[in-house]
């Protein structure tokens, strides 16, 4: 069990957050829990960031209205989940995530289902080996902090007197820039392993380290991510590769043993060559360029950064087996994507983007390429032609190809943009009858 300690309040004056950073919509929303009677509390992510001089993704608030209370005070309320009914106020620009205090799972529970006497589903549930299963009830303030993965993710901002309050040691642990989760690590990682993964996250977002005891913990469990939820497991894929900290996302990934885990394939094929590592690393460290230019890269274009060049390895040994190039692609894609959804479930959508920034490689690297203009006008181009901008750091024959699109596509706008001229038009050439393969791709 998560140990309780006194909460510490610190006085608006003893903490550098101001009214002023919290949104508008927010700070309205807090009063009006507030003059209602209602404790009204910002909470997780934001305190965080505030705290930390980051500007933060979202504010997110707890109360102890319940929610069909706050569904009555709000005219732009939508009461979401099933399981635990959470509010969510709808503006213009923004939506706020408003939730009920929730309780810790009680650890003298672990493995087993809490005994209720009435035939009601338990509202906690752990496997046999301590994972949360289900964690649906209302709780205290406090109670809703420690339930939180890390200390300093437990802080509440209170609009009441604009104190701050740290249930744990999360202040201390700000100033020090370190993670550590609320309690034993070896339970909080047990009880859901994506703690592991945002660990990970938060240390090469923030700049922040893992705290020693945690960081041992977190090396002896990571062969247990694969006990998340593929779908899950997805979704933080991307927050961990599309938000700017690719590269340092990848060594800590690397040297936990989480990518292992989570990649087996890859793994592989890093330990195969002693400079795969150093390629991937350039790709993923141009990815996190992509997303500080204020262009993040799509899903897509991440897996490419990350699987394309074992996957073009893996083609190249196909097709000189004799299997027609496009054929080999797709089967090594095929391969991949069997294993990897093991463990996390790329959309098959994302999944045919990937075959298809790879499958326009060989054109794009023709030289001179055939019919340009009707390449640029493939769906998957964008994201092929920023592969092979990526690629293009890692090898003279990829840089030739960026090079030489590079300049034509710049030809390309200039003409597009390029003003009426008084001179005649140039005349028009005479299509060439289309083949029935074009015709056929339409
Ligand atoms: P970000 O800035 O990336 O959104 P965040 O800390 O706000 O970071 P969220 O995923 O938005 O992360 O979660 C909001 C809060 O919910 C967290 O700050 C944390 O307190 C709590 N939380 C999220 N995931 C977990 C988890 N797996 N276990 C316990 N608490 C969690
Ligand atoms: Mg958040």
């Amino acid at each position: 069990m998560v140990q309780t300690m006194q909460p510490r309040i610190i006085p608006r004056k003893e903490h550098s957050i101001s009214r002023k950073q919290v949104s508008p919509n927010a700070l309205r929303t807090l009063y009006r829990l507030h003059d209602n009677g209602f404790i009204a509390y910002l909470v997780g992510g934001c305190v965080r960031d505030l705290l930390l001089k980051r500007t933060p993704k979202d504010f997110d608030i707890a109360t102890d209205a319940a929610p069909g209370q706050i569904k009555r005070l709000f005219r732009n309320c939508r009461l979401v989940g099933r399981r635990f009914r959470l509010a969510h106020l709808h503006f213009q620009d923004e939506i706020l995530e408003v939730s009920t205090f929730r309780a810790a799972v009680p650890s003298n529970e672990a493995d087993t289902e809490e005994t209720d006497h009435n035939d009601r589903p338990p509202r906690h549930l752990k496997d046999e080996d301590g994972m949360v299963l289900r964690d649906n009830i209302f709780g205290t303030p406090e109670e809703d902090a420690l339930r939180r993965d890390f200390t300093i993710n437990a802080l509440a901002y209170n609009i009441a007197d604009a104190s701050v309050i740290d249930y744990s040691t999360g202040l201390s642990d700000i100033k020090q820039r370190l993670i550590r989760p609320i309690g034993d690590p070896l339970v909080r990682f047990t009880e859901d392993p994506v703690r592991m993964i945002r660990a990970v996250r938060f240390a090469a977002s923030h700049n922040l380290v893992i705290e020693p005891a945690t960081w041992e913990t977190l090396c002896e469990l990571s062969s247990t991510i694969s006990r998340a939820a593929p779908a899950r497991l997805y979704e933080e894929m991307l927050k961990l590769f599309l938000l700017g900290s690719a590269r340092p996302v990848f060594t800590l990934l690397d040297t936990s043993g989480l990518l292992a885990a989570l990649f087996p394939g890859l793994s592989r094929w890093l330990d195969g060559n002693g400079d795969n590592r150093a390629v991937l690393h350039t790709n993923l460290e141009c990815l996190d360029r992509l997303c500080r230019s204020g262009l993040p890269p799509s899903p897509a274009l991440f897996l490419a950064a990350l699987f394309g060049p074992g996957l073009e390895e893996e083609t190249l040994a196909r097709h000189r087996d004799g299997i027609p190039h496009l054929q080999a692609l797709h089967a090594a894609c095929a391969v991949f994507m069997e294993e990897f959804c093991k463990t996390v479930c790329i959309p098959g959508r994302v999944g045919g983007q990937l075959r298809g920034i790879l499958a326009l490689q060989p054109s794009l690297h023709r030289m001179p390429p055939r019919r340009p203009t009707s390449l640029v006008g493939r769906p998957d181009f964008t994201d092929a032609m920023s592969y092979l901008c990526l690629i293009a750091k890692t090898g003279a024959e990829n840089r030739t190809a960026r090079e030489w699109w590079e300049a034509f596509l710049e030809t390309l706008s200039a003409s597009v943009s390029a003003p009426p001229t008084d001179e005649a038009p140039a005349k028009r050439r005479r299509k060439r009858p289309r083949r029935p393969a074009e015709a056929a791709a339409g």
